[in-house]
C-alpha cells in the first residue's frame, strides 16, 4: 500500500523541558466558561458549555512569528488554558478526569471576530471564525504530575506589555475535571487531543508587530509575534 499523495507532516506541541512533542489529534474549545467573558459577549452565564474545533494543524509554536491572518481585521486574542490528553474515553466521570490529562499548557484561541459576528448573525457555523491557519498557539506542555490540579492560578494575556485580559482559573464555570466529563459525553476522546477550556473576560484586538505573551501561573509562558 502507499498514499497517491504524500501524508501530512504530524502536529505536535513542545514538551517542557524535553525534546520530546506531543502529538496533537484533534483541538475542542470551549465556547464560554468565565461569567465575565460572557457578560462581555452579552450571553446568558447560565448556559452549558457548548464545543467548537480546530484543525490540528492550526497550532503554532511559542516563541515564533505569525502572518496577520487572512480575511479579517479584526483579530482577537483569546488566552485559555490547554488539557492534553493522554487517555482517551467516553462519559468519563468528574473525579477520573484528571487521570486522562497528561499535561496542560496556555494556549490562544486567535478568533476571526468580525467573521464570528457575521456567522452569529446569520446562523451559520463559526468554523472560518475559529478554526483558520495558524490560529492556536500553544504553549509548552508541562506534564500534569508538575503542573497540579490545575484548580486556581492567575491567567492573563499582554499585548506589547500591557495587560489586557486577567482572571484566574477558579473563576471556570466549567472547571477542568467538568470539561472533560461534559466533554466526554458528546465524543469519545482520544490520546492527543487538546482542550481549550475557554477564556476570561478583556478579549481584545491585535494587529500587526504586536508581541503577546500568555500567562498562567505555574506553566511556561507563551509568546508570540504578529510580522509587521
Ligand atoms: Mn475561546
Amino acid at each position: 500500500m502507499s498514499y497517491v499523495i504524500p501524508p501530512a507532516a504530524q502536529a505536535s506541541v513542545a514538551v517542557d523541558g524535553t525534546s520530546d512533542r506531543f502529538p496533537v489529534r484533534r483541538i475542542f474549545c470551549v465556547g464560554r466558561n468565565y461569567a465575565e467573558h460572557i457578560r462581555e459577549m452579552g450571553n446568558d452565564e447560565r448556559d452549558p458549555p457548548f464545543y467548537f474545533t480546530k484543525p490540528a494543524d492550526a497550532v503554532v509554536e511559542t516563541g515564533t512569528q505569525i502572518p496577520y491572518p487572512v480575511a479579517t481585521t479584526d483579530l482577537h486574542h483569546e488566552v485559555e488554558l490547554v488539557l492534553a490528553i493522554g487517555a482517551g474515553g467516553a462519559n468519563i466521570a468528574p473525579e477520573a478526569a484528571l487521570g486522562h490529562i497528561w499535561g496542560a499548557a496556555v494556549g490562544i484561541d486567535f478568533t476571526r471576530r468580525d467573521l464570528q459576528a457575521q456567522a452569529k448573525a446569520a446562523g451559520r457555523p463559526w468554523d472560518m471564525a475559529k478554526g483558520f491557519d495558524r490560529s492556536a498557539p500553544i504553549g509548552a506542555i508541562l506534564p500534569l504530575e508538575q503542573a497540579g490540579p490545575l484548580k486556581n492560578g492567575a491567567i492573563s494575556m499582554l499585548v506589547n506589555g500591557e495587560t489586557r485580559q486577567t482572571g484566574d482559573l477558579s473563576q471556570m464555570i466549567w472547571p477542568v475535571a467538568e470539561c472533560v466529563a461534559h466533554l466526554s459525553t458528546l465524543v469519545t476522546l482520544a490520546p492527543g487531543d487538546l482542550i481549550m477550556t475557554g477564556t476570561p473576560a478583556g478579549v481584545s484586538a491585535v494587529g500587526r508587530g504586536d508581541l503577546l505573551e500568555a500567562r498562567i501561573d505555574g506553566l511556561p509562558v507563551l509568546t508570540l509575534q504578529i510580522a509587521a
